[in-house]
């Protein structure tokens, strides 16, 4: 209905273990009768939205990776990112009521699995409905989506066995199937996928996002991701590693094992004298590299099984984590001898919101 068209704002929600994921669609086609028409609780949430890039104490705009000139459902406009602690649901709820966005948005399309944890909480503080749709049909929506509008959404890590050649490099990604597809949130999920809307969830681990964060807060005393991520950056692992040139004093050669490879992770750690001269910067790396490695042992032994030669790793653990995603582009290459690619996304974090957004039918 139209009223509602031009009223509603278009908000798609992902709200995940971790991280809330909150994308906006702002209408930039309204005639100047739509707007004059515009009551005046949408025209403040809108500003309130679009001038700020930070929300409460918790709340940030993703501003690089606002996209504009986007349809959706014949209107054109622009597509923002928003995302906060999925602990500070109370406080958004709040947020939201004092704004006033209880007046006028009626239905919020939601997935991740707080849709369910959360419904009856946006029912009672904000009388909201949410229109909720699988996680994974999102994604796949959500990447297809994105990818259609962002000449520069996928790219890879070039040479990277070579770290002074290693450089961020576009992909067309223009003709997909089939891929892999591997979302590193708290938790970790593989997809293959072999056409738009054939797919399946073939492995997954416990061991992702969730567990480096937890894991790093323990061994570092650091408190944000954003610290994890700076400690691990200046750190070094084979400190806490034990590799094979540790156990073989160099190669081993029989197998094609190279001695700088890890043969045991964490395992200089039991040597008391090896604790006393670990730093914080060093366990923060190892904590890194040992969760990302085994992600990428398992997603290599996925593409293997369901002969894909493509992985798209995508999860806000990859968010600000160069290291991470070339430890993967590595691993990828190095392990399959150069046939399996690893490729990145820039909306990492977001195509779940995104596609659940798209999938809203009046
Ligand atoms: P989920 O849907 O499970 O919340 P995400 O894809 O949002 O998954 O990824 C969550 C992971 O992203 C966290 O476990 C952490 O490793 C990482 N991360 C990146 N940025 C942040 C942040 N600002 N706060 C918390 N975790 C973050």
């Amino acid at each position: 209905n139209d009223i509602m068209d031009i009223t509603m704002p278009w908000f798609g929600m992902d709200i995940g273990g971790s991280l809330s994921k909150l994308v906006y669609f702002e209408p930039k086609d309204s005639t100047k009768a739509e707007l004059d028409s515009e009551v005046d609780s949408v025209r403040n949430i809108r500003k309130y939205l679009t001038k700020n890039s930070a929300y409460g104490k918790t709340g940030h705009r993703d501003t690089h990776l606002q996209l504009n000139d986007i349809f959706i459902r014949g209107r054109r406009g622009t597509l923002h990112f928003i995302r906060f602690p999925t602990s500070e649901m109370k406080n958004f709820l709040a947020l939201a009521k004092s704004k006033g966005m209880a007046n006028f948005v009626t239905t919020v399309c939601a997935t991740g699995g707080g849709a369910y944890k959360f419904e009856n909480d946006f029912q009672r503080e904000v009388n909201m409905k949410l229109a909720k749709y699988d996680e994974f049909d999102s994604l796949l929506k959500g990447l297809q989506f994105v990818d259609s509008y962002n000449r520069k959404e996928c790219y890879y890590w070039s040479n990277p066995t070579d770290e002074s050649l290693c450089k961020k490099e576009e992909y067309d990604f223009s003709n997909p199937y089939p891929f892999l597809l591997v979302n590193i949130g708290s938790g970790v999920s593989m997809l293959a996928v072999n056409s738009p809307s054939s797919f399946k969830r073939v492995s997954g681990t416990s061991l992702g996002g969730g567990t480096f964060l937890g894991l790093c807060c323990l061994l570092t005393g650091c408190n944000t991701f954003e610290e994890a991520i700076e400690l691990a950056a200046s750190g070094d692992s084979t400190r806490v590693d034990k590799l094979v040139r540790d156990i073989y004093g160099g190669d081993y050669a029989r197998f094609g094992l190279p001695g700088d490879l890890v043969a045991s992770s964490f395992g200089h750690m039991n040597s008391r004298d090896k604790r006393s001269k670990v730093k914080r910067e060093d366990l923060a790396r190892a904590t890194l590299v040992t969760i990302t490695n085994n992600i990428g042992s398992i997603a290599r032994m996925c593409a293997i099984q369901e002969k894909i030669d493509r992985v798209v790793f995508i999860g806000n653990f990859l968010r600000v984590n160069p290291i991470a995603m070339k430890l993967l582009a590595y691993a990828m290459d190095y392990w399959s001898k150069g046939t399996m690619k690893a490729l990145f996304l820039e909306h990492e974090g977001y195509l779940g919101a995104v596609g659940c957004l798209l999938q809203y039918h009046q």
